[in-house]
Formats: C-alpha cells, structure tokens, sequence
C-alpha cells in the first residue's frame, strides 16, 4: 500500500495545482487500511476539507488504477485516532485479494435510482428524471437540474444514465462535466481533431453534461457547447445539465445558451428534510453494510442538516472508524467520532459572523443592521440575516430580535417567515440565500 501511495503521489503531482500539491498532498499519511478503507493523515483540519473538496475524486481514481482495485480514502485531522490500528501489509494483500475490473462507463456506478432516497426536496427533480430516462429526447429537452452543492444532482443524472442503459443496452450515452468538456475541447483544438471531437459528441443518444456553472466565461467552450446542443437537439436526442445555479444566475453565460437552457424543464433539489436525511443515510448503511442504530441516525440527521454529502461522509467516516477499533456504533460513539466536525460547525456560525458576512456581501454596515432604519436597502439585508441566524444558530427569537437593536421577537419571527416565502417563490433570491449559505459554511 504504501508503493502504491508513493506511485500514485508522483501521478497525482502532474494532475494537481503545484500549491495544492506541496502544502497538501504532498503532506498526506496514509496511517491504517482495511479492506477497501485507507485512512489519510492530513496536516491539517484546513486540509482535510480542501482535499476531500478538491481531489478525493482524483486521489481514489489515481490511487484505485495502481493497485488495481477501487480504494475508498478516508481523511481526518492529526491525532484523530489513537488506538491501535491495522498495519498496511494486511491491507494490501487484502485489497489484491478483492481485485476486480472497473465497468468501462464514464457513469458512476453507485448512482442509481435504486440508491436514490425520494423525499418532499427531490420529488419533483427524480419524477422528471425519471421521465427522461424512460423516453429520453421525447420530453422535457434539455432537462436542467438546479440545487445546491451535495443535494444529489450528480447522482440523479447518472441514474437517468444507468436507467437508459438498463432499457437499450445499445444506446450511447456520455456523461461528462463541463471541466472535462472544456479540457477535451483544448486538446482537440490544440491536436486540430475538432472533426473528431464534434463527432464524438453528436452521436451520443444522451449527452449529461454535469455543473453547466462552470462554463461561465469560458467562451469557446460555451460556442463549442451551443453547437453540440442545436444539434443533438435537432435530432431528438436528449440533453441533460446540472448546475447549482439557476440558468439567470449563472454569470457570463452567453444569453443564446441560457435560453436554450430554459427551453425544457427546469427541476430544483432543495435540502432534504428530516425524515428523508434519515432515510438517506439508513440506505447508505444498507449500501455499505454498516450497522447503524436508529437513534445514532436520528442523532446524525439532526446534527448536520445540509448537505447529503457532509451527512453521508459523517456516516463513512463513523462507519470506518467502527470497523478499525472493532466496536459497535452507539450515539456516544458517534459523539466523540464527530466531535471535531460537529464543534467547529457549531463555533464558528454566530449572530455576529452572520451579520459581518450579509453586511459585506450587500455592501452595508453592520450598525445599518442594528438601527432604526427601514429603508428596503437596509430592511432586506436585515431580514436575511434574521433568517440565516435562526437557521444557522442556536439563538432564539428573543436573542435575536435583540441583537438586531434591540427589537421585538415577533419581529424576527416575521422576517424569517417573509423570507421563508419569498425563497419559496423567487428563485433568484433563493440562488442568494444558498450562495450566503455557502459563504458561511465555507468560512469555518
Ligand atoms: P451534487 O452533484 O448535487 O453536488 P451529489 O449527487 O454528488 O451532489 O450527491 C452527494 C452525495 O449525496 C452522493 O454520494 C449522493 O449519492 C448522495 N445523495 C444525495 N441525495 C441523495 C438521495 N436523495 N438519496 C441517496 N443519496 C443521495
Ligand atoms: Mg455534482
């Protein structure tokens, strides 16, 4: 195992911003293996969320094709575990053992809608997937799946692939993100294969191209895309897109392409509630075969209440430690597992951190916030940041209304509910409040 980190080090090197690599990658440890798990050592809390954002997709590809079997790479902070663990040896001889090829299909494997947990925030996004995948390029074309970071978009999409395949064996589908689109579009420019390339991509029957945001002012890209869209839409084929934003919000687009993206049918995912987080994470346990306890996944679902990919990564995390110190998953357990998670999230979110972040962000001052005035310039900022403090604090209305120069919690009660509304019903005021969202979670 470690040959094998050390091979994959130098692979990783070529593909990975030269920074990154040194103040990261290049500092990983890999500390325990079992089965398919290696646990990573990063120097740093900072580390583990940068990596696990940015590269533990390319660090288990890299890493799965030079042993030549799928790794599944766990990262934590230094000094998380100190029990004794597995040595690698163990490991690798393990993971040899289990060795077997990959599925030659861009689509990721476990991405079915057999996997797919339906709720109250996805409903109407999996039923037009499901359409789709059933008779693609008759309905909804393109179909344009819009939700926040984590809540599945990824997922669904490569159902709609899996379902079709499941259906025809013979059609071809493509899935692909805009990043992977854009490059391949470089290097046929530069070899001059744009026959080759344009050729590849019209004859798909179903083109997915994922995260459409990130071709915001990437202007050849998007000409190149326009003409790939006309004319797989011409021919009935079907096109699908995610983004996390909504086509208006997607700066820089040119206004050809976001009209096309508004020709068929617009699908959101919002954040699952309750009772679907529980669902989500009982049939990841069901998926990975780990015993989890209903209260522990009542306790999970309550603790982290955003993002299915924080909460699943939660679950793995808890999962992999259970199986590395041989114990039973109980809420304690779980407890002290995601302590270090849990505590930062519920440190670094405060009234004031939101009040500083919604001030910057609609160029205001924080005592605007607090005073008397109710000039919608002020009145709007102030009602977010009420909403965000409710949602993302654990400060009553009381505190809040207080905080906010001294004002009634009725007051509070109604800006949360008034803005409650309007993301309901405005969606580019929705796309707002998530990019806020982000901002906060991103600035732990
Ligand atoms: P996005 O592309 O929207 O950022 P992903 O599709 O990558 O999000 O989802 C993040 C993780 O959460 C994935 O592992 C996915 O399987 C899981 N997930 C999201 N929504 C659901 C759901 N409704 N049921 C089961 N798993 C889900
Ligand atoms: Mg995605």
């Amino acid at each position: 195992m470690r040959r094998a980190w050390k091979q994959s080090l130098d692979i990783l090197r070529e593909r990975i911003e030269p920074e990154d690599y040194d103040n990261f990658i290049r500092r990983l440890q890999p500390v325990a293996a079992r089965d398919r798990n290696l646990l990573v050592e990063a120097p740093s809390r900072l580390a583990v969320d940068l990596v696990t954002e940015r590269y533990l997709n390319v660090i288990e590809e890299v890493l799965s094709q030079t042993l030549g079997s799928p790794v599944r790479v766990l990262l934590q902070p230094p000094g998380a575990v100190q029990q004794e663990l597995f040595p690698l040896s163990t490991a690798a001889a393990a993971s040899a053992a289990a060795a077997r090829t990959h599925r030659p299909s861009s689509l990721i494997p476990k991405y079915t809608f057999a996997n797919f947990v339906i709720g109250a925030s996805n409903q109407f996004a999996h039923a037009a997937s499901k359409a789709v995948a059933n008779q693609p390029g008759d309905h909804y074309n393109p179909l344009f799946i819009y939700g926040g970071v984590g809540l599945g978009k990824t997922h669904l999409v490569n159902a709609i692939g899996h379902q079709v395949l499941e259906r025809s064996a013979e059609r071809r589908i493509m899935y692909l993100s805009s990043e992977s689109f854009m490059n391949e579009l470089i290097t046929a420019l530069r070899r001059d294969r744009m026959d080759e390339f344009r050729g590849r991509f019209r004859r798909v029957d179903v083109l997915i191209l994922d995260d459409v945001q990130c071709l915001a002012g990437r202007e050849r890209t998007q000409e190149e895309f326009f003409h790939t869209f006309n004319s797989l839409y011409e021919s009935h084929r079907q096109i699908v897109l995610t983004s996390d934003k909504f086509p208006k919000e997607i700066p820089n687009l040119e206004e050809r392409l976001r009209n096309r993206f508004e020709w068929g049918l617009i699908a959101d995912i919002q954040p699952p509630d309750m009772e679907t987080r529980v669902a989500i994470l009982q049939k990841k346990a069901e998926v990975e075969h780990i015993d989890l306890p209903h209260d522990v996944a009542l306790f999970l679902a309550s603790s982290i209440d955003s993002n299915v990919r924080e909460l699943e990564g939660s679950l793995t995390r808890l999962g992999a430690f259970a199986s590395l110190n041989k114990c039973e998953i109980t809420v304690d357990f779980a407890q002290q597992v995601l302590q270090s998670i849990l505590r930062e999230k519920d440190s670094t979110v405060t009234i004031e951190s939101i009040q500083k972040m919604v001030c910057e962000f609609f160029h205001i001052r924080p005592a605007d916030l607090r005073s008397k005035k109710r000039t919608r310039m002020i009145a709007q900022p102030r009602q977010v940041a009420m909403y965000l403090c409710r949602r993302y604090t654990h400060a009553s209305f009381p505190t809040i209304g207080d905080r906010f120069g001294g004002r009634d919690h009725s007051t509070v009660i109604h800006a949360t509910q008034v803005v409650g509304e309007r993301i309901k019903q405005d969606a580019t005021f929705r796309a707002t409040i998530e990019r806020l969202e982000r901002m906060l979670k991103s600035s732990g």
